[in-house]
């Protein structure tokens, strides 16, 4: 299916980048992206070709934060046709791109950094583990220090797009660890000698871009470390931030696509001589989306401004919007395709795709538990006019017929909590 975007918030702007993006996009064929999701891989040259169009570059021309518009632009745009492109495309952009921009020093990082602009070199992220994701200070992948490098070895699960990249970016501890936090990144070459990629795993969705495992036991240059040793895990919780970012991008883009199939085949789909749309269960349930994924926009753009405006990515925010567009996106896409009958879980519409791609973001980039744990962090601070009013009105807590109890003195003892 050929999907011409509608202008909502971010288009406008970047209308010329989108169509860039666009071009590359219909460069690969209208069948191209149904034979990715059956490959189970997205070609090496398809982010390759986003890098030789010029389009990492452009992203990164203003900046870490300067470039966002650019990002949540690229991430919309691709993943209206293809979930696993995006994924791939992020991997590289974001955590790749990023480190090496942020961390790349010597002369062989910086050459690499090129490269991985113009889509010469291709990057994925190597966090996850076997025994487990969430907790990255439990990493058991080692980094020793040996001669005039290093010797990594280890193992890492589920890597985006791991059977098509070039490098990856490995989050590796020292041999005897100073503290849990002490974890360094490398840059670590696929077709090192040494480094084996043992398998792929069969997922529920973005079957366009491949998800492996790789084991590795290899001696690397000094310069394979990328930044300081030791606080690779800040580096990695920085990084992260963007590709969160980024797959709010890619939620507000499906559901908006989901939702405009919905209407359209509501518009044409009738049930005696009315059409779907006009029945009033119908809209309603439609007009709920379209308000949550306004919402969703809004806030996306917000944080976006936010983040160009102080040169610094709100953290907490980030996380908050993924958690809720990750849980709405999933809701809209699931109404969305109600409204298609059996259509919709037919593999000739393609709302069963937008269903099962959705749901990864409630577990990569950090799990919905995980954020929700790191947005409560926040929340558990001392309020003194919150704290104050709650204990004057706890001291007051009584039955309205109490003696003691003078509903006057409470109201006038209470303090709005925002002076
Ligand atoms: C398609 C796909 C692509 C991926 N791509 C990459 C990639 O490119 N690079 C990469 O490094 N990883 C990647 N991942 C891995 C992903 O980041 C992890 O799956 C995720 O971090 C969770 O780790 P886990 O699967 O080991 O779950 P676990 O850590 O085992 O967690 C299991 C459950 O326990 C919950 N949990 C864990 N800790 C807590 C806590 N403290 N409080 C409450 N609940 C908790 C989790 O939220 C989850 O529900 C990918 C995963 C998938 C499915």
């Amino acid at each position: 299916m050929t999907w011409t975007a509608a202008p909502t918030l971010h288009e406008t702007d970047q209308a010329e980048y989108r169509a860039d993006v666009g071009k590359v996009l219909s460069s690969f064929g209208k069948d191209a992206f149904a034979r990715w999701e059956r490959e189970g891989h997205t070609p090496r040259e398809a982010p390759a070709a986003l890098g030789a169009a010029g389009l990492f570059r452009r992203r990164w021309e203003d900046g870490a934060e300067g470039g966002l518009p650019l990002l949540v632009a690229m991430c919309q745009e691709i993943c209206r046709v293809s979930g696993g492109l995006a994924l791939a495309a992020m991997g590289h952009s974001e955590i790749f791109i990023g480190a090496l921009r942020w961390l790349g020093e010597t002369p062989s990082q910086l050459s690499l950094l090129e490269s991985a602009l113009d889509g010469r070199i291709i990057g994925c992220f190597g966090a996850t583990e076997p025994h487990g994701g969430s907790n990255l200070r439990g990493v058991r992948t080692t980094a020793i220090a040996e001669g005039s490098g290093w010797r990594l070895k280890g193992t890492k699960r589920y890597i985006s797009n791991v059977g098509r990249a070039d490098y990856v970016l490995v989050l590796a501890k020292p041999e005897k660890p100073e503290h849990v936090s002490d974890l360094s990144l490398f840059l670590l070459p696929l077709d090192h000698p040494g480094v084996s990629i043992d398998g792929f795993f069969d997922t529920v969705g973005m079957q366009g871009c491949d998800v492996g495992q790789i084991t590795f036991d290899v001696t690397l240059p000094y310069d394979a470390l990328l930044g300081r040793p030791g606080i690779g895990l800040l580096y990695a919780t920085h990084l992260l931030q963007f590709e969160r970012l980024a797959i709010c991008a890619q939620l507000t883009a499906t559901a908006d696509t989901a939702l405009r199939l919905a209407v359209a085949y509501g518009r044409r789909r009738t049930v005696g001589d009315q059409r779907i749309l006009d029945k009033q269960a119908i809209r309603h349930k439609l007009a709920n989306c379209q308000a949550e994924l306004w919402n969703l926009e809004s806030r996306l753009s917000e944080l976006v401004s936010v983040a160009q405006r102080n040169g610094k990515m709100p953290a907490h925010e980030i996380s908050a919007l993924k958690l809720a567009a990750g849980e709405s996106t999933g809701r809209i896409i699931d109404t969305c395709m109600q409204i298609f009958g059996a259509r919709g879980y037919s593999k000739n519409f393609p709302l069963e795709r937008l269903w099962r791609d959705a749901r990864l973001a409630r577990l990569g980039g950090g799990t919905d538990e995980v954020l929700s744990d790191l947005i409560a962090s926040g929340l558990d601070r001392h309020d003194p006019d919150a704290d104050a009013l709650i204990a004057r009105l706890e001291a007051l807590d009584a039955p309205r017929n109490s003696p003691q109890t003078h509903s006057s003195a409470a109201s006038s003892n209470v303090r709005p909590v925002v002076a």
